[in-house]
């Protein structure tokens, strides 16, 4: 089932307060914008979603149960966390063979994937020389191929030229649309314009507002 519950996240680092009872559902079939000034809070709420990180109180579920890592089987969840984290002497395509195979997924999947994101023509260049906007779609390229109901990705906008951003607008909705749950993150509420259904503002590791975006522009 395509569903992120989290539920009364708090997480200490040191003196940082940076969840402080974070709680919200990201259901399937629309984008989900997770909104909020950097340090809200988002991405350490995106790594113990993950497995990645423990949360000092509070439970994280994908699809109904704890999702341990990332060394799972991508097959729940795919995620994009920092697009900077990619292995610089592969080519595009060798760094997807390579984790491909590692989950057991062959080729073919692979250039799907490479077609879905728009890096055919780059598909044999290195990662290493890549673009950050060519980066982010390399990394959201990765986190399809297990063809997860569950998508989370942090800042993807970031370093997109603007057909980039046009691209992944659209390329979301469509995610969306196969039925997936998508979170988006972004520390600018004009970048989930046109993208997100539905909005969870944060700030100070919980969240201030959690509302579709028709109820929104109904209220304005
Ligand atoms: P956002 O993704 O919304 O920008 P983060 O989750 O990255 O926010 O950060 C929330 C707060 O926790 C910030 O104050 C950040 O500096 C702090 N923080 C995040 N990760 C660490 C870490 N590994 N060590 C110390 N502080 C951290
Ligand atoms: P974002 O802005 O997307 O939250 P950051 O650049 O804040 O990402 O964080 C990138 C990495 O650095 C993460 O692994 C995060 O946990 C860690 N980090 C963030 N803030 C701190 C901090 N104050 N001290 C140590 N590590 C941090």
């Amino acid at each position: 089932e395509a569903t992120i519950e989290v539920n009364g996240l708090r997480k200490r680092f040191g003196p940082t307060l940076a969840l402080d009872g974070m709680s919200f559902t990201v259901r399937p079939g629309r984008v989900t914008g997770f909104v909020g000034p950097n340090g809200a809070g988002k991405s350490t709420t995106m790594r113990v979603v993950l497995g990645l990180d423990a949360a000092d109180e509070g439970t994280a579920l994908i699809g109904g149960r704890p999702y341990r890592s990332l060394r799972e089987p991508l097959r729940h969840v795919g995620a994009l966390l920092d697009a900077a984290a990619l292995q610089p002497s592969r080519s595009a395509r060798g760094h997807l063979l390579w984790l491909a195979r590692s989950q057991g997924l062959g080729a073919r999947r692979v250039d799907e994937v490479i077609g879905q994101v728009g890096l055919r023509s780059a598909a044999r260049r290195k990662a290493g020389g890549f673009s950050l906007g060519m980066r982010q779609r390399l990394g959201i390229a990765a986190a399809l191929l297990g063809d997860p109901p569950v998508l989370m990705l942090d800042e993807p906008v970031n370093g997109l030229d603007p057909e980039g951003i046009v691209w992944i607008r659209g390329f979301l909705r469509s995610l969306a649309a196969e039925g997936r749950a998508v979170l988006v993150s972004s520390h600018l509420m004009s970048e989930l314009q046109g993208t997100a259904d539905h909005l969870i503002v944060v700030g100070r590791g919980r969240v201030i507002a959690d509302t579709g975006v028709a109820e929104l522009i109904a209220a304005a």
